[in-house]
Parts: C-alpha cells; structure tokens; sequence
C-alpha cells in the first residue's frame, strides 16, 4: 500500500449527477424497503453509474492502474474495480461520493465485501495523513500489520497469504539485481585508474537505477519494493559509495 491523492477536481459528471443518481437509489431503498430487498435488474441499473469511464479513468489513474489496498496490476490480481469504501449496501448516499471511490482489485474488493468501515475501520490510502511505514513491515514474504488497523486492513482485505507468490517473484528479482550490484563494488576496488574507476562506477550507478526501477509508484507491489530494498545492505552501501564519488567530483 502506498500514499495515493485523487485529483483535485470531482469529474463533471459526477458534479452534475451525484444528486440526481442517490436520490434515485434512495428512492428505490424506501419503495422496497430495504437496499437487498431491491430487483437486481434495477438495482444494477441504478447502480451502473458509478462505473462511468469518466470516473473510472480519472480515478484508476490516481492508483497508477493499481489496486490501491494490494497494489497488484490489473495482470497479477485481475480487473480493477471501484471498490466504495464505506460499502455502498449499508451507506446508501455514499453510492456516487467522489471520496469514497477507491481502485480495487476483484480479490480485495471481494474479500473486503461489506465491511463496515465505520465499525471497524481499516487504513484508506487516501487518508492525507496516510503513512505506510508506520503500519506496516515485511518479515521475508510475508506483510506484516504493525499497529491495530494495519493489521484490520490486511485481514479484510485478505492480505495475510494472498501476496506470498508475487512477493516471492520480486525476492527472486531483487537477490538477481543485488548479487550483480556487489559484485560491481567488489570490482571497484580493483580499478587501478582513474578511467577504469569511473567506468566501474557508472556500472554501479546503472545496477542502482535497475534496483530502484521496482521502487516507482506505478510500478507493482512498491511499497513492498522500496521496503526490501531499502533495508539492503548492499544497496546502502552503493548510495554511500556512489554519493562519495559524487562529493569527490564536486
Ligand atoms: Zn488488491
């Protein structure tokens, strides 16, 4: 999970229709009752609207095409949703509330189903304050919740096991990466001219922007990413290394 920002502006047509739109929903609750007591058919049809690709691409794009809760792509944990926050069958008027859209894969969105956020709430990568270092770590493949609602998150959401593979994967790639960056530091010290140093030195450099390629937000599970990475011995000491040679030509 990382920290995501909508754009500022609300989509016009939601401006134009959110009114429009619940308080034909609501209408349909009070007719039958209740939300589940609705027809399907026209439930679905009053519902569609929230799937308007003028709300839809505005709003994936703000996740970089990602699911928000899990960050996989569309390729690794299926089509991206939108997923209401406070679930739509028990907040009726939040049903077409720009703030309460979030992209979501189909697993997370199926296992979050009707959650009842306001009773027990879980992280919203939204949230202005939202900080995923303060809530979260990794223990190998495995993600961990470090206070209370992180690890809600990662139980509603259906996060304890479901990652394991493609974390997995990105261990595999991230040793493959890191072996190549220390063998490179390792033959630093064997460059006896200034010429062969500085060629050396821009291997390493290149070894660095291949690690950190993972680390881009658009780029799948970075969170997780940036954390394996970060705690790397070997990456830290190329940055030192590199941001020394630095100062040197400086
Ligand atoms: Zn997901």
């Amino acid at each position: 999970m990382i920290k995501l920002e909508k754009p500022n502006d609300i989509p016009q047509i939601l401006q134009d229709k959110q009114r429009e739109w619940t308080d034909h929903l609501l209408t349909l609750v009070s007719k039958y009752g209740s939300y589940k007591d609705i027809p399907e058919k026209e439930k679905a049809s009053a519902l569609s609207h929230y799937r308007h690709k003028d709300i839809t691409t505005p709003l994936f794009a703000s996740s970089h095409e990602k699911c928000a809760f899990c960050e996989g792509s569309p390729k690794d944990s299926g089509n991206i949703e939108v997923e209401h926050f406070y679930p739509k069958s028990i907040y009726h008027d939040k049903t077409f509330d720009w703030d309460n859209f979030l992209p979501s894969c189909r697993k997370c969105n199926d296992s979050k189903s009707n959650h009842d956020v306001g009773d027990e709430p879980i992280l919203n990568p939204y949230d202005d304050d939202f900080d995923p270092s303060q809530h979260f770590e990794f223990v190998l493949a495995r993600m961990k919740g470090k206070t209370e609602i992180a690890r809600s998150t990662i139980d509603v959401c259906g996060l304890k096991s479901r990652l394991y593979d493609p974390y997995s994967k990105l261990i595999k790639v991230f040793c493959e990466y890191e072996q190549t960056l220390e063998e490179a530091l390792e033959e630093l010290n064997e460059k006896d001219t200034n010429r062969k140093r500085i060629n050396q030195i821009r291997r390493i450099s290149d070894s660095i922007d291949r690690i950190e390629s993972l680390m881009k937000p658009t780029e799948k599970y970075s969170y997780f990413c940036s954390y394996i990475i970060q705690s790397s011995e070997v990456y830290n000491e190329a940055k030192k290394v590199l941001s020394l040679e630095f100062q040197q030509v400086s």
